[in-house]
């Protein structure tokens, strides 16, 4: 056991003493698929309202000590954030802008009534952890280890208030390539009676009872054969917000981009941020606004609409083929991906694996 210090708080480091064997490890990375396997290793660092965050660590990865009654087991104070670390040609790793997830984290952790972790301490987790189980990290084209920061309430106490203790563990799963066989379109479901997030509610935090609350209409979208679902306003129902699990674009035949505004509802992803900037470096005009589903329904019929993609960690940028709805259709099944959803799915995921200048300085290596 030896220590390594990050800003105040010391890093205790507690090596697995069982590692899984290297050859076992190969075999797993050969086909990670995603969120199945895990490291040998996670990170933890504790908090109490006393004692603020203290006893960060580096620990074997097994399973958690809790209390029948700790808090989030019964009211849901929970958080978490998502995003890769990849492996460049020399063998180096990187990560992408963790301290916009850090400070996502921060917004989550203030929405949950959670302690908010400090962003150096948030980088400095991913550095330990990476660094002891950076065999983990895969090689072959598009692939990754997806790394899952989390917060939970561990207080024992049943009154309904913020816990005065709580605890930050980071986790990494390898993951495939998220299209194996080159990218596929993917049909997405339109939700007629669930929203995802009210106005006031949790949707701009990446909170466990979010996704809950997504998972019942996601089962009716894969029910009718497709892979995710699309929200719309929970108040007119009139306006897109976003997927399950990503945020949504529309092109417009001259180039432009169109994607909803955050107004509290929508997560705001480091995804969609980055592809904002990246299409405006591309000479691309980018518009966030509020988006009526029927102009996307007009825009296709007519023409003027002629690409739409979903965004996030997980596939970087999926294509939308059609979106459908149990009344009507909208869009082909079987369009290709368009030219412009290659191009910045090319350029991002370049950027992502050190095949293209950095220039926006977004790479941290781990
Ligand atoms: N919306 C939701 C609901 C999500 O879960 C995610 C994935 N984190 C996104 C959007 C995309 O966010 P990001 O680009 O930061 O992964």
């Amino acid at each position: 056991m030896n220590t390594t210090s990050a800003n105040q708080v010391e890093f205790t480091i507690n090596r697995n003493a069982n590692p899984l064997p290297e050859a076992k490890r190969d075999v797993i990375l050969q086909n990670p698929g995603f969120g199945k396997y895990f490291t040998d290793h996670m990170a933890s660092i504790d908090w109490t309202r006393e004692q603020g965050w203290h006893d960060a660590r580096i620990v074997p990865y097994g399973p958690l000590q809790l209390d029948p009654a700790a808090s989030v087991l019964h009211y849901a104070q929970e958080i978490f954030e998502g995003l890769k670390a990849y492996r460049h040609a020399d063998g180096s790793v990187w990560t992408f802008r963790p301290e916009a997830n850090a400070q996502r984290f921060q917004l989550s952790a203030r929405r949950l009534a959670l302690p908010e972790l400090p962003v150096d301490l948030f980088i400095e987790s991913l550095k330990q952890l990476i660094s002891i189980d950076k065999a983990w990290v895969p090689s072959a084209p598009e692939t990754s280890a997806y790394i899952r920061p989390f917060m939970i309430a561990n207080e024992s106490f049943l009154g309904v208030r913020a816990a005065e203790r709580a605890a930050y563990h980071v986790i990494v799963s390898p993951a495939g390539s998220y299209f194996a066989k080159g990218m596929q379109p993917i049909s997405i479901w339109l939700s007629s009676d669930f929203s995802r997030a009210g106005k006031g509610g949790t949707g701009e935090a990446k909170c466990g009872g979010n996704y809950a609350a997504s998972l019942l209409p996601q089962q009716e979208a894969y029910a009718n054969g497709c892979s995710q679902v699309l929200f719309l306003d929970a108040e007119e129902h009139t306006y897109l917000e976003e997927l399950g699990g990503m945020n949504i674009f529309l092109v417009r035949k001259d180039g432009t981009l169109i994607t909803p505004k955050p107004s509290g509802s929508i997560l705001k992803g480091i995804t969609r941020a980055s592809l904002i900037q990246l299409a405006k470096d591309m000479g691309l005009k980018v518009e966030e606004r509020r988006v009526a589903l029927q102009e996307w329904r007009d825009g296709i019929n007519s023409g003027e609409i002629t690409e739409v993609f979903a965004c996030g960690t997980a596939a970087v940028i999926a294509p939308i083929s059609a979106l459908k709805h149990k009344d009507f259709i909208v869009g082909d099944e079987n369009a290709p991906a368009g030219e412009v959803t290659v191009a910045l799915r090319n350029k991002l995921t370049g950027i992502q694996y050190g095949l293209e200048e950095d220039t926006h300085g977004w790479l941290t290596r781990l």
